[in-house]
């Protein structure tokens, strides 16, 4: 039986984790919400890895809110860079292979084709500049390490755009939804299946890589397709918006090349329409 340690396990995507894990019988997902183990917290971080000896951890852990990240760089760099720090060192001493999420916010998005890894990176706020120096550490300290770069995470948990809008479309809302931002949507989900599968193989194909959905959208091309998928496109005015205006700046062009994933592990990736649909079926078959 594998061990895996999965921190922030109430967040999104450690709610995704929990939902599959039935289907990985195989590994114990050990799961630790921010009350129960405080990433910040080394002694704490010592404790459990001692207490726990696991194999894997999966660092779900982070703060996400890319807007207060701006008036609160000091907490959004403890957790995003130190406390990930710290989670390096004590996989190191334990012999733990880390696996950690990190942002398509670590680029400008200036550019105008897919970022690959090899891509200079250069963040535009707070959030994406903590998260790359979590990325930087973790590729100083230790060696068994997978880092995945991913994008616009949406699922059935928490708050997310995909939420917001089917909520909006219930108030009957009047939706103006930017064209000016343009990348991928991800269904946190599939990132949830493709980790656990390579923790299944025990990969052992270490590094950095990127991670999201198929196809590129805009903030309003998703709006729309959510609302389209769910049949629900009827109970909402839905305007296109130009530039929309946010305490921190975002990049305009954020799709993540995925070559090398898909190179190195030959999975499948879906298209973030059909994984959106798949998710909207599923989701509506279930209630
Ligand atoms: P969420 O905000 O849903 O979850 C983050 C979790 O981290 C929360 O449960 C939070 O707990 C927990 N947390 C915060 N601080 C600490 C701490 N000090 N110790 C332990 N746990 C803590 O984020 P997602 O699940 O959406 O994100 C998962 C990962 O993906 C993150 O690394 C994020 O940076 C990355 N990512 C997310 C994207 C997105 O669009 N959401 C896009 C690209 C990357 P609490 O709520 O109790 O504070």
């Amino acid at each position: 039986m594998k061990k895996v340690l999965v921190t922030g396990a109430s967040g999104q995507l450690g709610k995704c984790f929990q939902k599959i894990a039935s289907e990985y019988p195989e590994m114990e997902l050990r799961n630790f919400n921010s009350s129960e183990l405080d990433i910040t917290d080394q002694n704490r971080l010592q404790q459990i890895f001692s207490e726990e000896n696991p194999e894997y951890c999966i660092n779900c852990a982070a703060y996400t809110n890319v807007e207060k990240a701006e008036d609160d760089e000091e907490t959004a760099f403890k957790i995003n860079a130190e406390a990930v720090k710290n989670l390096a060192e004590v996989c190191k001493n334990t012999g733990t292979v880390l696996i950690h999420i990190s942002t398509d916010y670590v680029f400008d998005g200036k550019a105008t084709n897919a970022y690959r890894e090899t891509d200079v990176v250069n963040p535009i706020n707070v959030y994406g500049a903590s998260k790359l120096k979590g990325e930087e550490y973790i590729r100083q300290i230790l060696d068994q390490h997978f880092i995945f770069r991913t994008s616009w995470l949406y699922s059935e948990f928490g708050h997310n755009f995909f939420n917001t809008i089917l909520k909006k479309a219930e108030e009957g809302a009047t939706l103006n939804i930017t064209t000016s931002q343009t990348g991928t949507p991800t269904n946190a989900n599939d990132l949830a299946d493709f980790i656990l599968q390579l923790i299944r193989e025990e990969n052992s194909e270490f590094g950095l890589y990127h991670y999201s959905n198929l196809g590129e959208a805009t903030w309003y091309d998703f709006a729309k397709a959510i609302l389209e998928f769910s049949g629900k496109i009827d109970q909402v005015t839905l305007n296109k918006s130009g530039y929309y205006k946010t305490r921190a700046e975002r990049p305009t062009y954020s799709v993540l090349d995925k070559q090398k994933l898909q190179e190195t592990f030959k999975k499948l990736v879906l298209h973030w329409r059909d994984s959106l649909e798949d998710l909207i079926i599923n989701r509506f078959r279930k209630i």
